[in-house]
């Protein structure tokens, strides 16, 4: 037994090794493979602070009519009081285009900031909004429908006045001719309907600079809905920025396409307004 033993010595010392070594590797593999990479967390918290961040992300808000009747329009006092809650509060109000030319790069703006927005152009615009940005000195964007602008003055808004607001701090652009609802006249895919999504998303870009004499650079759609294939347009089209009524903020870093508007009802409490422009 010995004599046996002896004569395997270089056997046995080679097994003893060659399991020690695969042990030792197993162990050393294990643990590198289980070992989490070494974090850094100040990147971290600021990768978190990136997405999350009330100062990397300007909500837009949404308002419309401004009569006090419907779900949709505030009277002029309460609009006011959204307006003086942003002065108090130190929030700036930035130009969209201002906000816009920022996308995608590091350049956030100081501080919390909100951009403001109206549809559909109606004449309390011209009566009670453009006073109310110029007492603020809040720049204003306005997406109107062609169909809602009338040559007559009385009762709505006319080009002569939206010519006044787009000087006047108010920005006006594109939300379609007659506010379709896209997404039906897309499903519909008729001759009729395709010539006609064409109108409210070309002709109206058209019809709006060759009356206002600029250039047309938004699109807000109808309802605020929207597809892949209508946001394709709206490039063709060469619209700079689409926007939906799609809830949240816009990640100043994130050069998206299609920008999010927060909207404003008329039974929002202050609480609620405060929660989101905050
Ligand atoms: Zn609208």
């Amino acid at each position: 037994m010995k004599q046996v033993y002896k004569n395997n010595i270089p056997v046995l010392a080679a097994i003893f090794l060659i399991t020690g070594a695969a042990v030792y590797l197993l162990l050393f593999w294990r643990g590198a493979a289980f070992k989490p990479p070494v974090q850094d967390d100040t990147r971290w918290e600021l990768m978190l602070e990136e997405e999350t961040g009330r100062l990397n992300s300007v909500p837009i808000l949404l308002y419309h009519n401004i009569d006090g009747k419907g779900p949709f329009s505030l009277d002029l006092e309460t609009l006011r009081s959204h307006f003086a809650l942003l002065k108090n509060a130190g929030i700036g109000v930035i130009d969209l285009p201002d906000f816009i030319d920022r996308l995608g790069t590091p350049s956030r703006p100081g501080g919390r900031t909100v951009a403001i927005s109206f549809d559909d152009g109606f004449q309390s615009m011209y009566t009670k909004l453009l006073p109310l940005s110029r007492e603020f000195n809040y720049p204003v964007t306005l997406f109107v429908y062609t169909d809602n602008v009338y040559s007559r003055a009385e009762k709505s808004i006319t080009w002569r006045r939206l010519r006044e607001l787009d000087a006047g701090g108010v920005t006006v652009e594109s939300h379609t001719i007659s506010h379709a609802d896209l997404v039906r006249l897309y499903a519909r895919n008729t001759p009729e309907s395709r010539k006609k999504i064409f109108d409210e998303i070309y002709l109206s870009k058209r019809i709006l600079e060759l009356y206002l004499g600029k250039r047309i650079r938004y699109f807000a759609f109808p309802y605020g809905r929207y597809n892949l294939p209508l946001i394709q347009m709206c490039m063709h089209a060469g619209y700079e920025r689409v926007f939906s009524t799609d809830y949240g903020s816009n990640v100043i870093t994130r050069n998206n396409y299609c920008l999010r508007r927060q909207h404003i009802k008329r039974n929002y409490s202050s609480d609620l307004i405060e929660k989101i422009v905050r």
